[in-house]
């Protein structure tokens, strides 16, 4: 059975990552979360007087980049790859309210998408891959057999936002989950480089009312119809 490239993109919080983790398993591909590369650059950044308080040195960030070292490596008992940066697994520290609030400003970089993009299209070169992000259908796998937009309100997205945050102990409101997802939203879609855009070609999927598991049938199915169909 051939193998194909599947690009699911969207909004911050409108489940991408839940239904790409299922997708992967069920068809035996690898998952990568192109968002967890970005948050790992952010989480540089802070680590190394690039970003504090309210302060972020981009010619730092542009000079220091080649040595940043992202890469996954596959946890059996969790299911999926963590994320690590020059050589520490980050996957828990990426996923911080602070680290959320920077990371956008980081991913409208030119350089930072350029070196991501690159290590994101290697890591897709095999095919049998499911890559979630903003700007996979676009620029990272244009030609990618299965195109997926999702959407969901913003107020459901910041509800399952700060459920999660909840549930890793920190301690964070919900109007602030609400308004860092929107004004993610906001700065990702409006950037000048490879702005948060459904491809032509995208399938677009409001999960808004879609538990799990109907919203993996729905994927899964047109995963199906794309590899019987290429
Ligand atoms: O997917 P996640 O919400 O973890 O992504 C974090 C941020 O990384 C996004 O808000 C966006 O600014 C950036 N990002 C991006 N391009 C991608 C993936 C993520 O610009 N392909």
């Amino acid at each position: 059975m051939k193998k194909i490239t599947i690009a699911i993109d969207g909004f911050s919080s409108t489940g991408k990552s839940t239904v790409a983790k299922q997708l992967a398993k069920a068809l035996g591909y690898v998952y990568v979360d192109s968002g967890a590369m970005y948050r790992a650059v952010t989480y540089y950044a802070m680590q190394n007087d690039i970003i504090s308080n309210d302060s972020f040195n981009v010619e730092k960030l542009i000079s220091e980049l080649n040595e940043v070292k992202i890469c996954f490596k596959y946890n059996d008992r969790l299911g999926f790859a963590e994320v690590y940066l020059n050589g520490i697994n980050v996957e828990k520290e990426v996923r911080t309210l602070e680290v959320s609030q920077w990371v956008s400003k980081v991913a409208e970089i030119s350089e930072v998408r350029k070196m991501l993009v690159r290590q994101q299209q290697q890591m897709g070169q095999e095919k049998g891959v499911v890559m979630d992000g903003r700007d996979i259908g676009t620029v990272v796998f244009p030609d990618a057999e299965l195109k997926l937009f999702m959407t969901a309100s913003a107020e459901t997205r910041a509800k399952r936002r700060y459920k999660e945050l909840l549930e890793r102990n920190e301690k964070v409101s919900y109007e602030d989950v609400l308004s860092n997802v929107e004004s993610r939203d906001l700065i990702d879609s409006t950037r000048e480089d490879s702005p948060l855009i459904k491809a032509d070609d995208a399938i677009e999927i409001d999960n808004s009312n879609l538990n799990l598991e109907e919203q993996f049938e729905k994927l899964y199915n047109l995963a199906q119809n794309a590899i019987n169909h290429q």
